[in-house]
Parts: C-alpha cells; sequence; structure tokens
C-alpha cells in the first residue's frame, strides 16, 4: 500500500485498494482486524491528549476549537473520515471554514447507496475537496466468490471487517491522527466519547470534534450553513451505512435502529 498524499483536502485524492492478508482460517469472520502495524502508544502522547481533553470538556469542545487544535498538531498527517452522514458533511464545511490543508478520506465498500455517491460529489464541487477513495481488497463479487454470496446477512462482523476495518486500518496506519463525526447521543457505546483521545485500536490520536452535539445541532449547523447533505436523512434514515444493511427507522424507533436490523450488532467496529 502506497502512502497517500495528505497536505490538504486540495491534494488528497485518488484511490487505495488494500492488500491486507487473505485470511488463512476464517479469521476475518471473528471480525478481528490484521495487517499494517499500529503505531505504539506513547505515554507523554496520551498524557498530552488526556490533558487536552479535559480543557475541551471543560469548554464544551466548541467542535471548532477541537478541530483547529487537532490540524495543528498533527497535520499533515490527520485526515477526517468521511461516510457522506450529516454529522461528517457538517465537519466538511467546518473543515473548509477553519482548517482547509487536512485530508479527507471514505472507505467505499462498494455497497454504499447511490446516494452517498451523489452526496460526495457535491461536496466535491461545493467544496472543490477530492476525497481520498478506500477499497477493500475484494470487490463484491470477489468476495461472494470467495466466502459465499450476501456475507452480511450471515456474517455481518466479517463482512465489515472485510470491507470496512481491515482497508481503515490500513490507511490508519499511514496517518497520526484522524477525526470523525461521531456523537454522544448516538449510541450507548458512544456515549462516553472523548473529544481527543489515543485510539488504542488503531494506535493513533483520533478527535471526535463534535461529542457533544445533539442531533438538533448537527441540523442546525447543516441548514445555517446550507452544506450539502444525503437526501436519505429526509427519508426515515437518521443513520446510513451500506444499503444492504440499512432501513429507514420507524417513529419511536433508537435512530440506529435502522443499522443491522435482525442482528444484535450496533457498531461496525470503527469506533471502540
Ligand atoms: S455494513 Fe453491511 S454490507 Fe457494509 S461492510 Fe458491514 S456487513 Fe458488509
Amino acid at each position: 500500500m502506497r502512502t497517500p498524499r495528505t497536505e490538504g483536502v486540495g491534494v488528497m485524492s485518488g484511490e487505495i485498494r488494500t492488500g491486507v492478508p487473505r485470511p488463512q482460517d476464517g479469521s476475518a469472520a471473528s471480525g478481528a482486524p490484521s495487517g499494517p502495524v499500529r503505531r505504539e502508544e506513547a505515554a507523554w502522547e496520551s498524557a498530552e491528549l488526556a490533558a487536552q481533553n479535559e480543557v475541551f470538556e471543560r469548554r464544551g469542545g466548541p467542535a471548532e476549537d477541537v478541530l483547529v487544535w487537532m490540524a495543528n498538531r498533527y497535520r499533515p498527517e490527520v485526515a477526517l473520515a468521511c461516510s457522506f452522514g450529516l454529522e461528517d458533511c457538517a465537519l466538511v464545511d467546518m473543515l473548509s471554514r477553519h482548517a482547509p490543508n487536512v485530508g479527507i478520506f471514505y472507505l467505499d465498500t462498494q455497497l454504499l447507496f447511490p446516494e452517498a455517491h451523489a452526496t460526495r460529489d457535491r461536496l466535491m464541487e461545493r467544496y472543490a475537496i477530492r476525497p481520498l477513495r478506500i477499497l477493500p481488497r475484494l470487490d463484491p463479487e470477489a468476495q461472494a466468490a470467495e466466502f459465499g454470496p450476501a456475507l452480511w446477512a450471515r456474517h455481518p462482523d466479517a463482512c465489515c471487517a472485510m470491507r470496512k476495518i481491515q482497508p481503515l486500518q490500513a490507511f490508519l496506519a499511514t496517518q497520526r491522527a484522524w477525526i470523525t463525526g461521531i456523537r454522544r447521543e448516538q449510541s450507548p457505546t458512544r456515549l462516553h466519547a472523548p473529544f481527543v483521545e489515543w485510539d488504542r485500536q488503531f494506535g493513533l490520536a483520533k478527535a471526535n470534534p463534535l461529542a457533544a452535539w445533539t442531533a438538533a445541532d448537527a441540523w442546525r449547523y447543516v441548514r445555517d450553513h446550507a452544506v450539502p447533505y444525503n437526501p436519505l436523512h429526509d427519508c426515515g434514515f437518521p443513520s446510513i451505512g451500506c444499503w444492504p444493511c440499512t432501513r429507514a427507522v420507524q417513529p419511536g424507533e433508537d435512530a440506529r435502529a435502522g443499522r443491522w436490523s435482525g442482528f444484535a450488532k450496533t457498531e461496525c467496529g470503527l469506533h471502540q
């Protein structure tokens, strides 16, 4: 895997197909990522992030301050993970205003809704960005040939491991920090998400500038700044992933009830 250029939004472009090793013994089915070696956690860096997080906690962020601190601390080796959901669209706008030299990447599972691609194109046009496209080792047809059809309907953890976690791990091995759009309110597993932290799973610094935002905050920002967003959000899809694993939610259902419906699974494994 070559090292991508990440000098900024305007130059982070192209695509990478990640060449992680083929699972020999079905280990991918466990969801355990394998591949590039993580950066070792440095005690001083963890302590620095924890201290800075306390500062942000006292101030309640704000999101823009978290973003700018992260950009100044880690660029050019820091990038925004964008799935073209509402929060990520807000962050793309925020980056363009406050830290335009931070790169943007997305995990193209090749099972995204057409609306996600259309949202990407609208963001590219509006902000003159060229997000880096990260592809899994196998396209869906090759995955079906190796592991059987519709793996997501039988072993969604294995499918997420191959199409999301391993590609992300391979890309993050080239970075020192990443930025996400997760919010504490989204799910119990995200309830304690800090603003900045050492990410032990992937071995680099991580920022969650919108940690303290509510869904209403995200909508307010997007509307106030006329940010392009995925039209599926207006059709009962508060959380949008791959098309085989995402359905609209009914009134009264949890916002993430439409993800992996029928399975106990609530996260793809990118955020722990
Ligand atoms: S969300 Fe579904 S289709 Fe997408 S990678 Fe995970 S299991 Fe596969």
